[in-house]
């Protein structure tokens, strides 16, 4: 018997499961291809905070951008190459408000402790230590216990990314973008990666990356085509030769907040009579919780997320209401609908 069961060896699989490991739970994770197979095998893996003008996505992306940060300081897999944010075509700089650390530089900012993480490498290490069961599941739920791939457990969290055939609630639509990026052999010597348009990362032995493509899947526009990450990237630093190492497709998840969702599902809707002060105490859970929806940068939250989630889940610590997957319970009963 388990204490958890994660279904995802993803960004946010991995780091869930390696806290909850770390706080003393027994933990198994599922996972039907890889460890970094979704997603988050095909991310860049840039780790950079947010420009904008202090919203919420912003400050919680640089709020886990300071965690990660310092998560990742001692980790062999961690380039702290440095990373210059340039405006892209229109965007205005001029009321941009930073919470992180950077220096103005060529009209953009630069972040000194910004940088690159080698993401598959650094999720193998996170589950070094945790039993892996590599099958697609199917969880099962009896007697307050979940059945996984012939595992029991109390509690199963879904982290399965944009594949969201496990999540059987109504009133949660998760989006998928795809994307595409790019391993380059050259002898590009950036100083420090750049960000524009696109992303190009400093020189890695031998290795550039540019990423990425973006579409989201349900889009009836023409999809932004590959050879657009060459283009963007001659524009930005000219010129340069390069053979193509490998090519990383993937589709990241989202909900429509672009916040990151953590927390236990609710078992069924709640009766809600007035709104004001609604504590999300009063909503009926059940032994499953989901993590996700970290967007464009799920090793920037995955870290922070997946601490929170762990933490929550051990020592009932409270996960603030804008992350909580609560929230679209509450939308949910106010409009009727997703
Ligand atoms: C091209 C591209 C570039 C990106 N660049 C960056 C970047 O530079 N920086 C950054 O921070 N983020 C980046 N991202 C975003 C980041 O990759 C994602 O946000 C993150 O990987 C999401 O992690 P996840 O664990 O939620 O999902 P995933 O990585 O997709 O993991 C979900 C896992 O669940 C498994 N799974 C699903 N269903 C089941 C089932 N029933 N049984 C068993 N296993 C199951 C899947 O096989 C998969 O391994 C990029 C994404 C893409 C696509």
């Amino acid at each position: 018997m388990y204490d958890f069961i994660v279904v995802g060896a993803g960004s946010a699989g991995a780091h869930t499961a390696y806290f909850l490991a770390r706080y003393g739970a027994k933990v198994a994770v599922v996972e039907q291809y890889a460890v970094g197979a979704g997603g988050s095998g095909a991310a860049g893996a840039f780790i950079s905070p947010r420009i904008g003008k202090g919203g919420p996505i912003q400050r919680w992306t640089n709020e886990a951008f300071r965690y990660c940060i310092d998560f990742y300081k001692d980790s062999p897999n961690f380039y702290p190459t440095g990373l210059l944010r340039l405006p892209k075509d229109g965007e205005d700089f001029s009321k941009t408000i930073m919470d992180v650390k950077y220096k103005p530089k060529d009209g953009g900012f630069f972040f000194p402790q910004a940088g690159v993480l080698k993401a598959k490498s650094h999720l193998e290490a996170l589950l070094k230590d945790i039993d892996v069961i590599y099958t697609k599941a199917y969880p099962k739920f009896g007697n307050g216990v979940v059945e996984v791939a012939g595992r029991k457990a109390k509690h199963l969290i879904l982290a399965t990314g944009a594949w969201d055939e496990l999540l059987d609630v109504k009133y949660l639509r998760i989006d998928k973008t795809s994307g595409v990026r790019f391993d380059l052999r050259s002898d590009l010597a950036l100083p420090y990666s750049i960000h524009k348009k696109v992303s190009i990362s400093a020189n890695l032995d031998g290795i550039v990356s540019i990423g990425a493509t973006h579409q989201r899947l349900d889009s009836p526009s023409r999809p932004q085509p590959p050879s657009m990450l060459f283009e963007e990237a001659k524009k930005m630093v000219g010129e340069f030769s390069y053979e193509i190492e490998q090519m990383y497709c993937g589709v990241r998840s989202s909900v429509n907040d672009h916040l990151p969702i953590v927390g236990e599902l609710a078992s069924e809707l709640p009766k809600i009579k007035s709104f004001k002060n609604f504590d999300f105490g009063q909503i009926p859970k059940r032994n499953v919780s989901i993590i996700g929806g970290f967007g464009g940068r799920g090793f920037v939250f995955g870290p922070f997320v997946g601490d929170m989630l762990a933490k929550h889940l051990i020592h009932n610590e409270p996960i603030p209401k804008e992350l909580d997957v609560d929230r679209y319970v509450v939308r949910y009963l106010k409009k009727g609908r997703v």
